[in-house]
């Protein structure tokens, strides 16, 4: 695989016979919310599926489960055809499946742009420095912050932050990302260079979960919109069915206050 190369299979349609991650029956709660009720979903290999919903629903929860930052009380989790473990070893080495972005940029204030993301590869992959220094700065390079390497992240406006974010979490070589509102915490102008990162990401193959208010982004680079409501998936549909006819009220009322 060459330095730049993100994805096993660049490029791929999303395989239906080939589930990625799945989730059977999740439920979880926190004291007497049930945030997650019965949650089914299976994600494809190459699949761009984009949660959006009511501040509330879940969505965030829903992803950081994904990536076993909370546990969930019953149903199942696998990724790649592996049940997603409690704890150990098992565990770090699926987490290190799943790449994160969130809203706030969450980079190491006091390392440079460059050891950020070289850091995950030879801590936890033990990539030798030589190899993870050139990955990351190929991987700087195709977000477009390759002249930003040797800053720190204050140093850099929040879009060049975020996409460094990005290429930290691909440094890692995740099977799959999720990004949980990764342009809402940005200035207005600095949403697209952001969002055409993650385009051109989805359209290399990668297998992406975008938690999103960006209907634009939804519209055009999501092969399925799933809407969640109360802890629930209310509905799930081909971006073009979902906003040109949402079929439950929830929907309705939710994307006749946002469009
Ligand atoms: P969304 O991302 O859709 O806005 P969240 O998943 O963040 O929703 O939250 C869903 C619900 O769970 C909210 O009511 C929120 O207040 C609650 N919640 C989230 N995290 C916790 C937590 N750690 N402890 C207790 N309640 C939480
Ligand atoms: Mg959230």
């Amino acid at each position: 695989m060459s330095a730049v190369s993100v994805t096993e299979d660049a490029g791929g349609p999303a395989d239906p016979a080939e589930p990625l991650v799945v989730l059977d029956n999740v439920n979880k709660h926190f004291g007497a919310l049930h945030v997650l009720q019965d949650i089914d979903l299976t994600i494809a290999r190459g699949e761009v599926v984009v949660v959006i919903g009511p501040s509330g629903s879940g969505k965030s929860t829903l992803c950081r489960t994904i990536n076993r930052l909370e546990t969930i009380d019953s149903g199942s989790i696998s990724i790649d055809g592996k049940p997603l473990p409690a704890e150990g070893r098992e565990l770090a080495r699926l987490r290190a499946d799943v790449g994160m972005v969130f809203q706030s940029f969450n980079l190491f204030a006091h390392k440079t742009v460059l050891q950020n993301v070289t850091l995950g590869q030879t801590k936890v992959r033990r990539t030798p420095k030589a190899e993870a220094e050139e990955r990351a700065r190929a991987l700087l390079d195709r977000v477009g912050v390759g002249n930003q390497a040797d800053k720190y992240p204050a140093q850099l406006s929040g879009g060049q932050q975020q996409r460094v974010a990005i290429a930290r979490a691909l440094a890692m070589e995740p099977k799959v990302m999720l990004f949980d509102e990764p342009t809402s915490a940005l200035d207005p102008e600095m949403i697209n260079e952001v969002l055409e990162v993650m385009q051109q990401l989805a359209r290399d193959g990668m297998t992406m979960v975008v938690v999103t208010h960006e209907m634009g982004f939804a519209r055009s680079a999501a092969n399925r919109v799933v809407f969640m409501a109360d802890g629930r998936i209310v509905e799930e549909a081909t971006p073009d069915q979902f906003f040109s006819n949402p079929r439950s009220d929830r929907a309705k009322d939710f994307l006749s206050k946002i469009l």
